[in-house]
C-alpha cells in the first residue's frame, strides 16, 4: 500500500510552526509497513488543498490529510475532498455527536460554524475524536481511501495511531508493539557487563542495550512483535542467556530499585537495620526510607559528621580515630558496630569517606569510601575508590552500601 500525505497550514509555509505531525507520520507508517512516498505542505487554500488530493491520488493508495478540520473559514479540508472527488457534502450523525458531546463535556456553548463539521463527503464515516470537536473522515472511493485527520498534534496522534491504523490492517498493515524489559545490574562495572555479553549486542528483534547509571548498569531489551505477548516470547531466551552469566549481579527488574530490593529481604528476613553516616550525609537513610513499608525494618541512623559526633554518639574510641583516621576501614567498622549498639539492631551500617573536592591527601585521595556492615557481630568493610563529583561519590556509597546488604 502507497500512501501519500497532504499537510495543510499556511503556518508551516510560513515558518511559524514545524510540522510534526509528518515526523510522527512517517514513523507510525514505517513501523506500519505503509511505504510513504512523498509528504506536501500547503497552505489553507480551497483550490490549492484540492488541487493536492487530485494529485495525490493518481499515485497513492492512501492519501493522508492533517489539518483544515476545525469551524472556521480557513478550514477547508473536507470541502477541498468533496470537491476533488465530485462529491456533495452531507451531514454526519455521527460527526455531530463527537461535537455536542466536546461541547456538553465542557459546559460551553456550540455556535453556528461548528456545525459545518459535522458535514462530510457523501459515503464517508465519521473518526471519533475523544480530544477535539472536529471528527476524522475516512472515506473509500474508486479503489483508493482518503482520511483527513485534525491538525493539533494532540489530536492528530492519537487519530493516527488508535483510529487510521487499525482501520488499515485489512490494507496489510501491521499493528506492532515495542516491548521493553529492562534487568538491572550492581556491584559490576559498565564495560565488564559489556565484555560478558558483547556477543549478545547486535541482535535485530530482540535488541539489547546496556545503559550505565552511577552504580548500576540496566540492559534494556526490546522487541517489536504483534502483540506484547509475542515480543515477551521474543525476549525470554536473550534474558535467559543475560540471566546464565551475570545472574549474581542482577538485582532486580523493570521498576525495580536497590533500596526496594533490600528492603524487601530485611522485610522478609525479618532483620532490623540501622545506619551510621559519614561523608553521605543521610543520603542512604533517606533512599531507604523512599521505600513505602520501611519503618517494618529501619530503625533509624545518625549523620556522625564530626569526630566528636562519631564519639559521642557511635562509640567511636578517640584512639581509632588518631592512630587511622576517620577515613579508614577500622573507623567504618567501629560506626556499624556503634549504631547497631545505640539502635539494637540486627544489622548495622557505617559509612566514611572523602567526597572531595578537598580533604584529600597523597593517601587519601577524593573518592576513597569505607562502608562498614555489622550482621548480627560479623563484620566487614568494603573499600571503594570512586571517580566523580561530590554528589555523585555520595551516591555511589550509598548504592555501595545497598549492594553489601543485598549481597
Ligand atoms: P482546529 O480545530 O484547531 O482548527 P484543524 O484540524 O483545523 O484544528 P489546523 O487549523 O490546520 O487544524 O491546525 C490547528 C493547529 O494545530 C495549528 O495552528 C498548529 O498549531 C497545529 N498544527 C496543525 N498542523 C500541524 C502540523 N502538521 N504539525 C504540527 N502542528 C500542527
Ligand atoms: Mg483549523
Amino acid at each position: 500500500m502507497l500512501a501519500e500525505a497532504i499537510f495543510t497550514g499556511t503556518e508551516m509555509l510560513l515558518g511559524q510552526i514545524v510540522n510534526t505531525n509528518a515526523a510522527y507520520l512517517g514513523r507510525e507508517l514505517a513501523a506500519a509497513g505503509i511505504s510513504l512516498y512523498r509528504q506536501v505542505v500547503v497552505g489553507d487554500n480551497l483550490e490549492r488543498i484540492r488541487e493536492a488530493i487530485d494529485d495525490a491520488r493518481r499515485r497513492a493508495d492512501l492519501i493522508i490529510v492533517s489539518g483544515g478540520l476545525g469551524p472556521t473559514e480557513d478550514d477547508l479540508s473536507r470541502e477541498a475532498l468533496a470537491a476533488a472527488l465530485n462529491l456533495p457534502l452531507v451531514e454526519d450523525p455521527a460527526a455531530l455527536e463527537n461535537i455536542t458531546r466536546y461541547f456538553a463535556a465542557r459546559r460551553r456553548v456550540m455556535t453556528a460554524n461548528n456545525l459545518k463539521q459535522a458535514l462530510l463527503p457523501a459515503g464517508a464515516r465519521a473518526l471519533d475524536n475523544p480530544h477535539g470537536t472536529a471528527a476524522g473522515v475516512f472515506l473509500e472511493h474508486e479503489g483508493k481511501i482518503y482520511a483527513l485527520l485534525p491538525g493539533p498534534p494532540r489530536e492528530f496522534e492519537p487519530m493516527v495511531a488508535d483510529r487510521l491504523l487499525p482501520l488499515l490492517e485489512p490494507y496489510g498493515a501491521r499493528r506492532e508493539v515495542i516491548f521493553s524489559r529492562v534487568l538491572k545490574i550492581a556491584g559490576m562495572g559498565e564495560s565488564a557487563v559489556e565484555e560478558a555479553i558483547k556477543d549478545l549486542l547486535h541482535g535485530d528483534n530482540p535488541t539489547l542495550a546496556p545503559l550505565a547509571a552511577p552504580g548500576e548498569v540496566t540492559l534494556r531489551l526490546t522487541a517489536r512483535a504483534g502483540s506484547a505477548e509475542q515480543a515477551r516470547e521474543l525476549i525470554r531466551p536473550l534474558e535467559t542467556a543475560i540471566r546464565e552469566r551475570l545472574g549474581e549481579y542482577i538485582f532486580g527488574s523493570d521498576d525495580d530499585t536497590l533500596e526496594g530490593v533490600v528492603g524487601a529481604i530485611l522485610g522478609g528476613r525479618r532483620l532490623t537495620l540501622a545506619i551510621a553516616e559519614s561523608c553521605t550525609g543521610g543520603l542512604l537513610a533517606h533512599r531507604v526510607t523512599n521505600i513505602p513499608g520501611s519503618s517494618d525494618y529501619f530503625l533509624g541512623g545518625v549523620v556522625a559528621y564530626s569526630n566528636e559526633a562519631k564519639m559521642k554518639y557511635l562509640g567511636v574510641e578517640e584512639e581509632t580515630l588518631a592512630a587511622h583516621g576517620a577515613v579508614s576501614p577500622e573507623v567504618a567498622a567501629a560506626m556499624a558496630q556503634g549504631v547497631r549498639r545505640a539502635f539494637a539492631a540486627d544489622i548495622g551500617v557505617g559509612i566514611t569517606g572523602i567526597a572531595g573536592p578537598g580533604g584529600a591527601t597523597p593517601a587519601k585521595p577524593v573518592g576513597l569510601v569505607y562502608v562498614g556492615l555489622d550482621i548480627q557481630g560479623k563484620v566487614k568493610v568494603q573499600r571503594e575508590l570512586f571517580i566523580g563529583e561530590r554528589e555523585n561519590i555520595k551516591w555511589q556509597s550509598s548504592q555501595s552500601a545497598l549492594y553489601l546488604l543485598w549481597r
